[in-house]
């Protein structure tokens, strides 16, 4: 079923791509359309491959499915609905409408409480700081490195 996948044309893996990703989010064609502004029937088009989008519908439809927009393009399964559990967690960050930064603060807390080591390569999933309005990468304890070492300096001073 899978063979095949690399003959589609660009515009049918993107359309399957779209629908895989909506359908992870639970959004009827209807809540999509109206999360990028388009209209249903263009959605519909776009997800059959039979319309292509402007680079700018392209960064609103990965807004619209809180994916940025190179994961419209990534070959394979949507690690979404892999493992359909993993769905409520998805749900709950699109309910509490969480920013970018908020959900990286959550990855942090999940990485502690379950001893996980973040992931290094991959610039786009590595863990970001938890210091509000910080966008380094972590260093130690959910900090960057300047961070981090204020955070040690302070605890020091308290200690001590
Ligand atoms: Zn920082």
């Amino acid at each position: 079923m899978s063979e095949g996948w690399r003959d589609e044309s660009p515009l049918l893996t993107l359309g399957g791509r779209v629908r895989r990703l909506r359908e992870g989010l639970r959004l009827t064609q209807e809540e999509f359309a109206r999360r990028c502004g388009i209209s249903v029937s263009f959605a519909s088009l776009l997800e059959r491959g039979e319309r292509s989008p402007s680079y700018d519908t392209l960064l609103t439809i990965g807004r619209a499915l809180e994916v940025p927009v190179s994961e419209l393009f990534r070959e394979g399964p949507a690690p979404e609905t892999s493992e359909p559990s993993h769905a409520r967690l998805i749900e709950f960050a699109r309910r509490a409408h969480l920013s970018r930064q908020q959900l990286d603060r959550w990855i942090a807390v999940g990485h502690a409480m379950f001893g996980i080591e973040p992931a290094r390569e991959g610039g786009d999933l590595a863990a970001r700081c938890a210091v509000e309005g910080c966008d380094r990468p972590v260093l130690a304890r959910g900090l960057c490195a300047p961070h981090y070492h204020r955070d040690r300096r302070a605890r020091l001073q308290q200690d001590g």
